[in-house]
């Protein structure tokens, strides 16, 4: 009864929620959306706008690995910009949405299957930020981060998100944040402005991914592996798939899936995201 009755401290300074909060994943794709006004930032504003407004924001994104499961609990997390070689104006976007401890606190309750670490440390990295300053410019709703451990495999994020389902109950945004066809080795650079473009075999698992997540088959999605042989070509390292495990994990059995920013680029990569409720 621990986590309950801390909830409720949680719960005390909301507003009544009437209905769930939607969960989403969203392909994050280049640091750059974070500040051009392109088809895929200009979707993020308008989701910010459609959806109920969150009390809170938690992501998970393909950017913070470790080993163990943690989550930000700092008042005030830092801007990260943890890429190379873009121009400056990216690298002094600051996007000072305050953390919210009392929730961090919470969140490690409600997560019994393992135990997760207090971070003060890590911040807003550009899978969170880039995406999340786009849906509330203001920076006035709390942002978190949840990461991604990294020696476990696809299943082990997919029953931990189910963990997570009181909080969308609670006003919290959940956002997996990475990008489910992702080969950066096999970036098509000259092709880079082409619109939709995507390898014969990222246009293969782009739409296998879209067909298994419309019919609920998240079991054939945590052994990705095993979809197709294009796969390995997808989703060479995981960590921009495991975002998706936590989305799916998440997903009631009512909910059906709406698709957005639903394209490919540059030939191994695809924008595709997807809400639920
Ligand atoms: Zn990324």
């Amino acid at each position: 009864m621990n986590g309950l009755g801390t909830f409720k401290k949680f719960t005390d300074n909301l507003n009544e929620q009437d209905e769930k909060m939607p969960v989403l994943f969203i392909g994050h794709g280049s640091p750059m959306n974070g500040i051009e006004n392109n088809e895929f930032s200009l979707q993020w504003e308008k989701t910010g706008k459609e959806l109920p407004t969150p009390e809170a924001v938690l992501v998970i994104s393909a950017h913070w690995l470790t080993n163990g499961t943690h989550i930000t609990a700092m008042e005030h997390p830092q801007t990260i910009h943890d890429f190379g070689g873009f121009p400056q104006e990216l690298y002094e976007i600051q996007y000072p949405a305050p953390g919210d401890v009392v929730l961090a606190n919470e969140t490690k309750e409600l997560i019994q299957s393992t135990n997760v670490g207090l971070n003060h440390d890590w911040g807003l990295d550009h899978g969170a930020w880039t995406v999340v300053r786009r849906m509330y410019p203001d920076a006035k709703i709390p942002v978190l981060q949840l990461s991604i451990d990294y020696s476990k495999p696809a299943s082990y994020h997919y029953e931990l998100a189910k963990e997570l389902a009181a909080l969308r109950e609670k006003g919290v945004l959940i956002i997996g944040s990475g990008n489910m066809v992702h080969n950066l080795r096999m970036v098509a650079w000259d092709n880079f402005n082409e619109p939709n473009y995507g390898y014969d075999w990222a246009i293969e698992m782009h739409e296998l991914f879209k067909k298994k997540i419309t019919e609920g088959d998240h079991a054939s999605l945590i052994k990705y592996e095993t979809l197709s042989k294009s796969a390995k070509l997808a989703i060479p390292t995981p960590d921009h798939y495991y975002p998706l495990m936590y989305t799916l994990g998440l997903q009631e059995k009512n909910e059906t899936p709406v698709f957005f920013n639903d394209k490919l680029v540059a030939g191994s990569l695809n924008m595709t995201s997807v809400k639920f409720g």
